[in-house]
């Protein structure tokens, strides 16, 4: 059983599941508890319940607040012997209109459900078995599913089963579960008998795994040939004058032929000319939203500000007469501009040069810095005032002419805090008389950049928002793939599609192919993260609207991969999605599916189902020996050399 401690997941914008590892104690306390004086705390007081792992469910959140929850576990039914205190920062409950318009926010006492479903609790989990316990109020009839969190296929399912005696505890087991899978529970309940009457619940929050198969990726022997066992991924040994390189495969770690010599040369197949893969924005443009640039497709938005050419950005270090700034503002960001300098400079392919301007010294705002806090000083027109306070100070120290993106560097004593803002588009009058509209940002909202994370990595993705990267999808946040996913993970990367749509790659970097007339053809590719200038990326146009691109993953310069890590990815690009956002925990992978990218699965079922953490589908990342499948066609990985060798074939 893998450990996930509070996922805590909120939903229907007031109510949350809130999970914890029961760990076999005899009985347990939750206190849910606001920050904001005068709003409501909940506490469950002693409930009796021994499981592996346990999620109760309460609503009335008041939004746009993050509660600390805090869990008590007691080795006895008397709450006297505490086995275990476990505090968590959350749930963070979810934005709701009002605030957003500035009223004031609904108080209400938080409370659990009225009827339907308390709680559920997993009481026992083993490698292909769960044994489910469901507390809840007025129902006849109920029904459980299982589904993978992670790729969203439903695994198993019970039958109806009946609660004719209303009883407001019932146990169940499944059996015949796939192991090291990550399962969410859907739970139905109903007030009649036979799944009649009123729906009382319908609820898909409760986590659990079931454990691994057997020993993966622990090879005590070696078989020094090619497919033979291997230990430890990225070992390479040589053998009668070939080396081998011990990868992850299909069939566990084994070894691969590598080649460090082999130089690469074009795939000999029948191209699509180049053009046919730019796929066009087809967005339903009678929605008026849709008529807002997204940067699914071409036409590149001339909104966009430019992600090519010569440019003028500008980082600016303010501060407040409550908010003093400390020290000089580049010794708080060193390196920053050689960071981010370095890093469009690779990612843009010398394609963007970057005039920076940087004053060394603080200036002043008059304001204090608590009405910079949209929470703390709803006003209307919130936006207008920061912008308005912010750059008439600016205005008067630093020349600000053509200037098209700014970062706002604050003072230390308010990261974390929500002296946190930004904007685009809206055009300023400078009391100079200078006319500028820039994409600007100040603060952190995260409460984890002033924690040592990468400043660089945050500031670049935010930029990237307003120089036509849509970004957050495919993989949504969160995911190792891309600077766009994960601004807090190793892996900096620019996807194939996103890099083309906006200039930083040309037809040398891709290969299209027209699914219309593709034969089966068999290529190799060059990693994205290796050899960013090669041929990166395959593209096969399926539609008008749709776009398949396979991409090949390594350790590199701005990806850190762990060694011998080789694997293949396939997203699919929909040009009439406008969507790029969403949480994988409340929305599931039929919502990821409905982003204007998102990473196909591979055909195969993995034990564990996840890598590196177990909110990242180890399905979304191909090893040799699997397949992935869309539309009829499908895509082979065959083996990891130097280079990634795939098979495309159509399915007739
Ligand atoms: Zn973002």
């Amino acid at each position: 059983m893998t450990q996930f401690w509070g996922d805590q997941a909120v939903f229907d914008e007031a109510s949350v599941a809130l999970q914890f590892s029961g760990k076999y104690a005899k009985s347990y306390s939750i206190l849910l508890d606001s920050p904001r004086v005068g709003s409501f705390d909940w506490f469950s007081g002693l409930v009796l319940e021994e499981a592996e792992r346990i999620t109760v469910f309460v609503t009335g959140l008041e939004c746009d607040t993050v509660y600390q929850t805090e869990y008590k576990l007691f080795s006895d039914t008397q709450g006297r012997e505490l086995k275990e205190t476990r505090i968590n920062g959350g749930p963070r409950a979810i934005d709701c209109q009002q605030q957003r318009s500035g009223n004031v926010p609904i108080k209400r006492p938080i409370v659990q459900f009225s009827e339907g479903l308390q709680s559920v609790s997993t009481v026992t989990s083993t490698r292909n078995s769960a044994v489910f316990r469901i507390h809840g109020l007025g129902f006849k009839s109920y029904k459980l599913g299982l589904y993978s969190n992670l790729d969203g296929d439903k695994i198993w399912s019970s039958g109806l089963e009946p609660n004719l005696s209303s009883a407001e505890k019932v146990e169940l087991s499944a059996g015949g579960l796939p192991c090291g899978m990550y399962f969410n529970t859907r739970v139905e309940l109903w007030s009649e008998a036979d799944g009649k009457g009123r729906l009382l619940s319908d609820i898909k929050r409760h986590n659990f795994s079931t454990d691994q198969c057997g020993k993966r990726n622990i090879n005590n022997e070696r078989q020094l040939e090619i497919g033979g066992m291997c230990g430890s991924l990225g070992e390479r040994v040589l053998v009668g004058g070939k080396t081998l390189i011990c990868r992850d495969t299909a069939l566990g770690t084994r070894f691969q032929e590598i080649d460090f010599n082999e130089t690469f040369a074009n795939p000999s197949v029948k191209r699509a000319s180049s053009e046919t893969c730019l796929l066009k924005d087809t967005r339903d443009k009678t929605i008026p939203s849709n008529r807002e640039p997204f940067a699914n497709a071409f036409p590149r938005d001339s909104r966009w500000y430019p992600a090519t050419g010569s440019v003028k950005w500008a980082i600016i270090p303010i501060d407040f007469p409550d908010a003093v700034g400390q020290g000089s503002a580049s010794e708080q960001h060193p390196r920053i501009v050689e960071e981010m300098d370095a890093w469009f400079k690779y990612f843009s392919r010398d394609k963007l040069k970057i005039e920076w301007t940087f004053p060394k010294k603080w200036i002043r705002i008059s304001q204090e810095s608590w009405k910079f806090d949209k929470y703390r000083n709803p006003i209307p027109f919130h936006e207008a005032f920061v912008r308005e306070q912010i750059f008439f100070a600016v205005d008067r120290e630093v020349d600000l002419s053509g200037i098209e993106v700014v970062f706002f560097i604050l003072p230390k004593s308010l990261y974390g805090t929500n002296v946190y803002f930004h904007g685009g588009w809206n055009q300023t009058d400078l009391p100079s008389g200078k006319k500028i509209s820039p994409w600007y940002w100040g603060g952190d909202d995260s409460n984890d950049y002033g924690r040592g994370l990468s400043w660089s990595a945050y500031w670049t993705h935010e930029i990237m928002h307003g120089i036509g990267f849509q970004g957050h999808a495919p993989g949504g946040l969160g995911w190792p793939v891309g600077v766009m996913s994960a601004q807090d993970k190793p892996i900096l990367t620019v996807n194939s599609w996103e890099a083309l749509l906006n200039g930083w790659s040309d037809s040398s970097n891709y290969l299209c192919l027209d699914s219309k007339d593709l034969g089966d053809v068999s290529l190799k590719l060059q990693s994205l993260d290796v050899d960013y200038d090669g041929l990166t990326s395959v593209m096969i146009k399926i539609s008008e609207s749709k776009l398949l691109v396979i991409e090949s993953r390594r350790p590199g310069p701005y990806s850190k991969y762990p060694d011998g890590f080789a694997r293949i990815t396939a997203y699919v690009l929909d040009t009439s999605k406008p969507y790029n956002r969403f949480i994988r925990d409340l929305e599931g992978f039929d919502w990821e599916r409905n982003q204007f990218m998102y990473y196909l699965r591979v055909d195969q079922i993995n034990s564990p189902d996840w890598i590196f953490d177990p909110s990242i589908s180890s399905r979304g990342f191909a090893v040799p020996g699997q397949t992935f499948s869309f539309e009829g066609l499908k895509i082979e990985f065959l083996s990891a050399g130097k280079y990634d060798s795939i098979r495309i074939t159509k399915r007739p």
